[in-house]
């Protein structure tokens, strides 16, 4: 029988002329545990798989992701153009490699990367390693800020211990000092064995204060995480003021104690929004900064980058010769293989818009935050937090009165759910886990009308919950 009812349904999946929701395949609920016997259809596999998908949430209403979530035609093109290309192939794929190379240069030109031999405007289109720039900057691809955290940690580690080691000192205590920090640096400490030292927020802060600092140095402290844009709060830390605290600490003390800049959604906000801003390698105290391409860098989900202010502050132990794909290829990632698409659309982008194109495009996400933040506060029950003004194009916003309003801002959360808004409502870090915000980014993509309307919800959310929920007998007029 059960020979005869495979043949069947083998028979039935070739039918072409099967409707697709009357297919054997769509006939039952998906296997979901096991491989299925048979194989089936491609357009009926991709039209199931399609309307599930549909249960996701909208991307384009998730306020809560700092990542992209529009891009132009074009870039859906170019990265199915390169769905087979292999970013670590850097010899099969040279051009994709010397696309990789002239992000960096570009990037490291942005964050004001010293020169090296002052053959600051080369073309490195035939540089195809690992993105080494004529600067003297290097830097590369990874596949987010997550993995390009881990690399400058790595590295801030490997020089701690060349310095002591080179001293006869010991090496077995290293601690790295930040500010509330997004669960990668949390990651980074587990996996590589360093004590994260974090410093609490102070009533009032929304990131760390370059007071706090010198309490939490010692001989043993790798480097400082500065955050340009805290993931709780939007703010940038102050990157130029921690430096100054960490300078006077040489002095006294005698402890050089590099910063890596945290800049996953800054590095591409500042630059454009706040260009007198002194954050990057301007300042001589930072080695090294990440980002995320995939978030203010306007590249679709995928890419990231680390950045080292020139090769001594990139221990060589780090860099790997890999010689089995055809020439010697130097890489420094935790991943090996990995699409070349979102490095070529992070490219596009920057051809695209170049410099204006990318100030005008934050620049009206910033003004429509602002407009966000002003709509917000004629509201009543809140208080801002962040009004969008002088750093990431985002509003937070928490209850003024939590105790007397009668309803959470959880419970808001969930009356804008209902229209498909994901707003997040969460506790800031510690010490003010007690102060629990709504957090709004606003980015490419989301317009100022798509906001106007989120406030209209707002505001009819706001009247639901002060009215609140009528009765099923109070619905339909029935009572005793
Ligand atoms: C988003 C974010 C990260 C993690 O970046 P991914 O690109 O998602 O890996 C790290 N740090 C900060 C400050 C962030 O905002």
């Amino acid at each position: 029988m059960a020979l005869h009812r495979a043949k069947d349904t083998h028979a039935e999946a070739d039918d072409p002329y099967a409707d697709l929701f009357a297919s054997p395949l769509s006939a039952h609920v998906l296997p979901k545990h096991r491989m299925p016997a048979e194989h089936a259809p491609p357009d009926v596999v991709y039209e199931l798989l399609h309307s599930e998908l549909l249960l996701d949430g909208n991307a384009a209403q998730n306020l809560a992701t700092f990542c992209t979530t529009w891009t132009e035609p074009y870039v859906g093109r170019l990265m199915s153009e390169c769905v087979d290309k292999n970013m670590v192939d850097k010899d099969e794929y040279p051009q994709t490699a010397a696309i990789e190379a002239r992000c960096v240069s570009i990037i490291a030109d942005l964050w004001h990367a010293p020169s090296g031999d002052g053959n600051g405007d080369g073309d490195s289109s035939g540089d195809g390693g690992g993105g080494v720039r004529p600067r003297g900057a290097v830097g590369c691809s990874t596949t987010g800020s997550s993995e390009a955290a881990m690399l400058g940690g790595l590295a801030l580690k490997w020089r701690w211990r060349a310095r002591r080691q080179a001293r006869g000192e010991p090496v077995d205590r290293p601690n790295i000092v930040a500010g509330p920090v997004q669960v990668c640096w949390e990651k980074f400490a587990r996996y590589f064995d360093v004590e994260l030292r974090q410093v609490p927020l102070e009533p009032g802060a929304t990131g760390m204060r370059a007071e706090q600092v010198a309490a939490y140095v010692d001989e043993n402290t790798i480097g400082v995480v500065a955050i340009l844009g805290v993931t709780f709060t939007c703010a940038y830390e102050p990157v130029a003021e921690i430096a100054a605290a960490l300078d006077r600490i040489e002095a006294e003390r005698g402890w050089d104690v590099p910063i890596h800049v945290d800049a996953a959604s800054g590095g591409f906000v500042a630059p454009f929004l706040h260009p007198d801003l002194v954050w990057d390698f301007r300042l001589d105290r930072v080695a090294s900064i990440n980002a995320s391409g995939h978030k203010y860098g306007l590249a679709p989900l995928g890419v990231g980058w680390a950045l080292w202010r020139d090769a001594d502050a990139l221990p060589a132990e780090l860099v790997f010769q890999v010689d089995y794909l055809g020439g010697d290829v130097p890489t420094f990632a935790l991943n090996f293989s990995r699409p070349g698409g979102e490095v070529i659309a992070q490219y596009y982008a920057f051809l695209r818009l170049g410099r204006a194109g990318y100030r005008r495009v934050q620049q009206a996400c910033a003004d429509t935050a602002r407009y966000l933040a002003a709509q917000v506060r004629q509201m009543g029950p809140f208080t801002l937090l962040y009004d969008g003004e002088g750093a990431l194009p985002a509003v937070s916003y928490t209850l003024t009165d939590p105790r007397g309003a009668g309803f959470s801002l959880y419970d808001l959360s969930d009356q804008l759910r209902m229209r498909g808004w994901q707003v997040p409502a969460y506790p800031l870090p510690a010490d003010r886990h007690d102060t629990v915000v709504h957090r709004v980014l606003i980015r490419h993509g989301v317009g100022r009308d798509e906001i106007a309307l989120l406030a209209d919800d707002l505001r009819q959310a706001l009247r639901r919950l002060a009215t609140g929920t009528p009765t099923d007998a109070e619905r339909t007029g029935f009572h005793h």
